[in-house]
């Protein structure tokens, strides 16, 4: 590992551009769909939009929660738009896609989280759709974790997927809205609710984590049947972001990846720039 400050030469990558990357962009403005891609400063635009890919934003892009590692806007949302499945739908259609991810901002404002639209998209791109796979990435559902996995099973996924985001150290300064142990139970409880839907969640690297704490995430995440995880470098996504501590190098990310397999997970994406829903669409990474 290397100490922060230059961006190490690992971590340089293109402007977004190209042919491709632009007619994504254009279907996605033209149905006015938001995308984590573009709300969370995502390094992996240029490569992702280039591949006819994006990970859609539902509910609004304002959260109500204001985590500093997360560049989206925090604030008073709206009230879900009965409009986005019927517009997911034909963003479905018009990139061909076979495998969508859906995720949103944290809705603590309404009573189930914002699941009920989660399951509203879902069933409106299957009717269109019946092939799609779905992976649906959420928030905690700190106050509703029980009606809102119940409601989801009226859309199964093909992948569930909750972010742990980073070690329990870091939670007071990464994460203050979040609870570990909450975040780890809402995998726990989606395995025993969905068995058959497969569970995924994703740890940044480089917020001042240790290596043991690491390896106690990606155990914990087991103890819980989490199948599939991504592990990638923090970047600091705006000016208000927390810094970066570490660089990590791909080497350790390579060790981290052999590591997880070892552990039992089934799925695997460790690099720097891994994110949860980077090449979501892969079904082997071995
Ligand atoms: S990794 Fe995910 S959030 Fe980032 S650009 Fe790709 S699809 Fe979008």
């Amino acid at each position: 590992m290397i100490t922060k400050t230059k961006l190490p030469p690992w971590l340089k990558r293109p402007l977004p551009a190209g042919k491709q990357y632009n007619a994504t962009d254009n279907i996605l403005s033209s149905l006015n769909l938001q995308t984590i891609c573009t709300n969370a400063n995502c390094p992996n635009r240029g490569e992702c939009w280039a591949r006819g890919t994006a990970t859609v934003l539902i509910l609004g892009n304002i959260c109500t929660r204001n985590c500093k590692f997360c560049s989206v806007a925090t604030g008073k949302p709206k009230p879900p738009d009965t409009t986005e499945p019927q517009r997911l739908a034909a963003l479905a259609k018009k990139m061909a896609l076979k495998y969508m991810v859906i995720t949103s901002v944290d809705r603590d404002d309404l009573p189930d989280g914002g699941a009920a639209h989660f399951r509203d998209c879902v069933n409106t791109v299957r009717k269109n759709c019946p092939d799609m796979k779905f992976e649906i990435l959420t928030p905690d559902f700190q106050k509703c974790r029980e009606p809102a996995l119940k409601i989801l099973t009226q859309a199964l996924p093909f992948v569930f997927a909750h972010n742990i985001e980073t070690v329990p150290s870091l939670y007071p300064v990464a994460r203050s809205g979040g609870d570990y142990n909450l975040s780890l139970g809402l995998l726990k409880k989606a395995k025993v609710t969905f068995p058959d839907t497969i569970t995924k969640s994703s740890i940044m690297l480089g917020l001042g984590e240790t290596d043991d704490e690491i390896k106690k995430v990606l155990n914990d995440l087991r103890s819980v049947g989490c199948d599939r995880i991504t592990i990638g470098q923090y970047l600091k996504p705006s000016k208000n972001s927390l810094d970066v501590i570490k660089y990590i190098t791909p080497e350790k990310f390579d060790s981290w990846k052999q590591k997880a397999y070892e552990m039992g997970f089934s799925w695997v994406i460790s690099a720097p720039f891994a994110r949860s829903s980077y090449f979501a669409e892969k079904e082997n990474t071995q």
